[in-house]
């Protein structure tokens, strides 16, 4: 479905990002990965399922870092069709002690990438008369979670930028939706059951199960698999007047 088509993915040398990756990958389209760590292994599996992948180690709290990957990826594959922008972190701390630091990179990384990335990837899209772009937002862009301020300013943010854009590329054959994912069991969520679990001095079985049941009814992490799926199905044609949603898939997180 999405031959010849290049897709940028944020922060997909793990987790959500390289999940959506793999998803796009498998649908025939050009990736270009972007993250730390490991690059090897993400590479490889992306490749594995037959695409050409390319990969850009641009830090998303630097705007001239993320020029460059933006004219990187223009290069190596002509242009970018689909954006995904994923790239996020976490800070837990009550706002009198937040880290002024960390209050930074968190806007910068979770917020302030997708402005630019997306500021960057439109003109080519609505030349093309093509192009989606996927704002992995989070369950916190739609409620809110104590000791949490950066994470859910950003990621209320997100949605915020999502249908702003949506609004601009309305009459175009540009899209720009959000995802909303619950508890998905990536290293970013892990952190958090680590450190229930030292809290609490219980096992890291209990603490995620502690950690599930306090806000997700359904008690199940979401996969990085099924939020591929969604942003497959956002890329499809069925897709095409789909704008500015915010579309949770939180195991009912956000219904209660
Ligand atoms: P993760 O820690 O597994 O992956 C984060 C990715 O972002 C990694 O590839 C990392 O290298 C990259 N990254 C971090 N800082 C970066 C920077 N400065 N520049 C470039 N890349 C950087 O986390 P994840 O859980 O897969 O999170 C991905 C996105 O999904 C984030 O935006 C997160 O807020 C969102 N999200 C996660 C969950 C969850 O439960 N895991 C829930 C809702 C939303």
């Amino acid at each position: 479905m999405l031959a010849n088509k290049t897709a940028l993915v944020t922060g997909s040398t793990s987790g959500i990002g390289l999940g959506i990756a793999k998803a796009l990958a498998a649908q025939g389209a050009n990736i270009v990965l972007n993250g730390f760590g490991d690059t090897e292994g993400p590479l490889k599996e992306v490749a594995d399922l037959g695409a050409e992948v390319a990969y850009h180690g641009a830090d998303m709290s630097n705007p001239a870092e993320i020029e460059a990957m933006m004219a990187f990826a223009a290069q190596r594959f002509g242009q970018i069709d689909i954006l995904v922008n994923n790239a996020g972190i976490q800070h837990v701390a009550q706002v009198e002690d937040f880290p002024v630091e960390r209050w930074d990179a968190v806007i910068a990384i979770n917020l302030t990438s997708a402005f630019h990335t997306t500021r960057l990837a439109l003109p080519a899209m609505k030349a093309a008369g093509w192009g989606r772009i996927i704002n992995v937002a989070s369950v916190h862009g739609l409620v809110a979670s104590a000791q949490k301020s950066a994470y859910v300013a950003a990621k209320h943010g997100v949605v915020g930028l999502t249908k702003v854009v949506a609004l601009e590329t309305a009459t175009t054959g540009v899209t720009c939706n959000a995802i909303c994912p619950g508890w998905v069991l990536t290293p970013l969520v892990q952190k958090q059951v680590d450190a229930k679990a030292d809290a609490g001095g219980i096992s890291i079985e209990e603490a995620t199960r502690q950690l599930l049941g306090e806000k997700e009814p359904s008690l199940q992490f979401t996969t990085p698999e099924e939020l591929g799926a969604l942003a497959v199905f956002f890329c499809s044609p069925a897709a095409n007047n789909v704008r500015g949603a915010a579309w949770n898939m939180d195991g009912g997180w956000a219904a209660q």
